[in-house]
């Protein structure tokens, strides 16, 4: 007798073919329902979704067959699940389990494997929603790894195989080298390096399945990799991560990719995507079903798959977004709180600064000024480069609103930030008599409740913090005015939540965007920019070196540092590599500059570092107690040392241009020359071309819109940061078409159905919900 797997193929087969030659009905004699009644009871969901299928017309019977195709897809989550043992399972059928799966599903409803809800939380995943939408950062080919005959000395390489042996050396007291040979499935091995990870080590049984990314080295015939990237492999049946295009992650400590890739399959394997847009739409602006979109973002099997994807799920960004805002447009008034915003305390505020406002700050100030005034609800970006002075400008807002006896909010991305913050507003706000407090996850249990007794009771007028200050349930006296600090960094759910109170909400954002696309896509958004440094800023110097001359360069860094100047050097894969690679990265570099310049004092700040002693390296580093901090890009935004004078940015070619922009930011944030040295780790005309950006330019705008341009086809998809809450793949600087198709299907759309309110909508009005925080919060008004 036939198993029910067998079925399913029999039934998938024909069902697929149907789709594939425009669904006429004409693959199986007696049409496709006739082939389900052959093959008895099985399959009645299918059923019930074929049924009647001679009748409808073809866009309809895509709609179905793809929906009979999503039932019967193999199930992968039992092959996935590294236990074997899981009678349950098997006692109740799948299916009954995985059919109640929505969305919404919390994923602690679901069994990921062992610790994987923490896991999951700490990546901003917490429905089966979120999994599904947390496409990956890059992509990387991994279909046809590379001959190791054809690899060149010092080319970047991705290589798999099995461990077939490995050997620890100590060459030299205090030098750890751990030397493993791989073996492809053609028996040809390659012997792969780390230096200095005592830890991987027991990660790599003999027998392990590995994936390594790294540098070439050739030794005769032999290439040696020196790996800066691995990935283990989960023994899976079928491989996630080579033998095809692979999705690459965003992760936090303690994650791997597996388990990400994981995770994200068993949900598309197990959750009836239902397609929010009818066949006819797709049809006419050339979209991919959705169940395929993101099968083909996560796992796709093509470059064209892939790009079909990246082009619906970008469709549907905009789309959503477009509908917000024309919703919002309507009748949407969103109340929230009015102030006074009297120009004599702007006047007052800006007395006890040591310096004017720029123009571009007043402007800016008079814009919320008046958004305050008003019973609408402010919901403002204010967008600036580096060191524009926005944080000044905030605070000065946040003045405002104590002045008429609410409280404030900071909210910063990260605890580094947040005290940076919290040390500029009490800077700011102190003499003027408002109470600044600090709430981060950092202090104390006592210390906190503290504080959120304190802002309770109002005897808090501004609190600053990070995502504790709204997970910790603060219940505020009375919040006014929200300031948010790199929007881009939370998730919705943050802001859903932070929004409760209804405060005007002011966004800082350091990322540029053209003002005429910004409008759009933020939609809820105005849009106030301050383009103009404030006086007397000496230009940061910039200078590209290839890695050859990477001496040179740490001399003249020895030589600022002789002159008492403190310096950063930074390394790249952070947020996408598994953090020993991040470490490896970082040690392996801290070790080669002490080498290199062994007078000078340096420190290491990397990811793996608790929030306590990543804050201890930075005060220290303020407080001058060394010269060279060695950090990941965890300093990105928003650090403020003014006496750090020179920045060294290694592998600057891994990083984006805006990225790197923001990262030259972190010098020249006092009266002294800066300097800026981008290392080219690799001496490609392309990379070249890219960096030359940096060192040529010092405008965001200008240099956001090159990245575009440049943006290599090196990679499938590149890295982005598009700096737009919402939205992930999709870019306002180059979607214009996208952008255009988009809004005349939301017009449509509210023209047919103005309040989306009609059966046949609401799925569409499901996942904007899920999508946008304003309109929910409305809805619950
Ligand atoms: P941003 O938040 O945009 O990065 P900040 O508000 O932190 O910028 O300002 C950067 C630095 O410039 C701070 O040291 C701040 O005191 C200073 N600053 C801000 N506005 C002015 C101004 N109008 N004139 C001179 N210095 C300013
Ligand atoms: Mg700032």
């Amino acid at each position: 007798m036939a198993t029910l797997d067998e079925l399913r193929e029999k039934l998938r087969k024909p069902l697929m073919r149907e789709l594939l030659t425009g669904c006429q009905n004409k693959v199986v004699a007696g049409g496709i329902e006739k082939l389900l009644d052959n093959l008895g009871k099985p399959f009645p969901k299918v059923r019930e979704v074929l049924r009647g299928y001679a009748d409808m017309d073809e866009a309809d019977r895509e709609d179905r067959l793809r929906a009979a195709l999503d039932l019967l897809a193999p199930q992968p989550q039992a092959a996935l699940t590294p236990r074997p043992a899981r009678p349950k399972a098997k006692a109740a059928p799948e299916s009954v389990a995985v059919s109640n799966w929505t969305l919404d599903t919390p994923v602690e409803k679901v069994s990921f494997g062992p610790g994987a809800t923490k896991k999951l939380h700490s990546l901003g995943l917490y429905t089966l929603r979120d999994i599904a939408h947390d496409y990956p950062r890059r992509h990387e080919d991994r279909r046809a790894l590379p001959s190791l005959q054809e690899v060149e000395d010092g080319q970047k390489v991705t290589v798999a195989g099995v461990v077939v042996s490995k050997n620890r050396r100590t060459p030299r007291p205090g030098m750890l080298i751990l030397e493993v040979v791989l073996e492809n499935e053609w028996g040809v091995r390659v012997r792969c390096t780390w230096f200095q990870q005592p830890w991987v080590e027991k990660q790599l049984r003999q027998g392990a399945r590995l994936v390594v990314t790294g540098r070439a080295k050739r030794l005769g015939r032999q290439v040696q990799v020196n790996v800066e990237y691995f990935e283990l492999e989960e023994t899976a049946e079928e491989s996630l991560s080579i033998g095809r295009i692979v999705g690459v992650y965003d992760l936090k400590e303690g994650v791997s990719q597996a388990f990400v890739r994981g995770a994200v399959r068993k949900v598309l394997g197990g959750l009836p995507l239902e397609d929010y847009l009818p066949a006819s739409v797709r049809a006419r602006y050339n979209l991919a079903p959705l169940p395929e979109a993101l099968r083909g973002i996560h796992f796709p099997e093509s470059e064209e798959e892939l790009a079909r994807a990246d082009h619906r799920l970008r469709f549907d960004e905009f789309l959503f977004l477009e509908l917000r805002m024309l919703l919002q447009g309507e009748d949407g008034v969103l109340l929230g709180k009015r102030f006074t915003c009297d120009p004599q305390d702007i006047a007052t505020f800006e007395s006890t600064l040591p310096f004017r406002f720029t123009g571009a700050q007043r402007r800016v100030l008079e814009e919320i000024a008046a958004d305050m005034r008003g019973e609408r609800q402010m919901a403002r970006l204010v967008q600036g480069d580096v060191g524009s002075g926005k944080t000044a400008v905030a605070a000065c807002a946040l003045y405002l609103a104590t002045r008429d006896g609410y409280q404030g909010a900071l909210m910063a991305p990260t605890e580094i930030l947040a005290r940076q913050h919290f040390k500029n507003l009490t800077h700011y706000l102190f003499p003027l008599g408002v109470r600044v407090s600090l709430l981060i996850g950092a202090m104390s249990a006592r210390e906190k409740r503290e504080v959120q007794q304190k802002l309770h009771l109002g005897e808090i007028d501004v609190v600053v913090g990070t995502q504790a200050l709204i997970q910790e349930s603060v219940s505020f006296h009375n919040l006014g005015l929200a300031v948010v600090d790199e929007e881009h960094r939370f998730g919705v759910m943050q802001r859903r939540a932070l929004l409760r109170d209804r405060p005007d909400v002011l966004v800082m954002s350091a990322t540029p965007i053209p003002r005429s696309l910004a409008l759009t896509a933020y939609g809820d958004l105005e849009l106030s920019i301050i383009d103009e440094l404030p006086p007397g800023r000496t230009p940061i110097e910039t200078k590209l070196i290839q890695d050859t001359h990477r001496k040179q360069a740490y001399g003249f860094v020895m030589g600022q540092i002789q002159q008492g100047r403190q310096a950063y050097v930074v390394t790249s894969l952070i947020e996408e590599s598994e953090t020993l690679t991040e470490l490896l990265a970082a040690t392996q570099l801290a070790e080669n500059l002490r080498e290199l310049l062994p007078q000078a004092r340096i420190e290491l700040l990397h990811g793996k570092m608790s929030a306590a002693e990543k804050d201890e390296i930075m005060n220290r580093f303020r407080a001058r107690d060394f010269d060279l901090l060695v950090s990941t890009t965890v300093i990105e935004v928003g650090v403020d040392v003014p006496n750090a004078t020179v920045m060294v940015i290694e592998n600057a070619e891994r990083f984006g241009l805006s990225q790197l922009h923001q990262l030259r930011g972190r010098v020249g944030r006092g009266s002294l020359q800066s300097y800026c040295v981008l290392v080219a780790g690799d001496a490609s005309q392309k990379t070249r071309r890219r960096l030359k950006v940096i060192e040529d330019s010092t405008d965001g705008f200008v240099i956001a819109e090159a990245d575009l341009k440049l943006r290599g086809p090196g990679e499938l998809r590149g890295t982005r940061q598009s700096g737009v809450p919402d939205l992930r793949l999709g870019d306002i600087t180059s979607d214009v078409e996208i952008i255009e198709q988009a809004r005349e299907l939301a017009k449509d759309f509210l023209q047919a159905d103005p309040t989306l309110e009609q059966p046949r909508h609401a799925a569409l009005r499901a996942e904007l919900q899920a999508r946008s925080s304003l309109v929910a919060v409305r809805e619950v008004i």
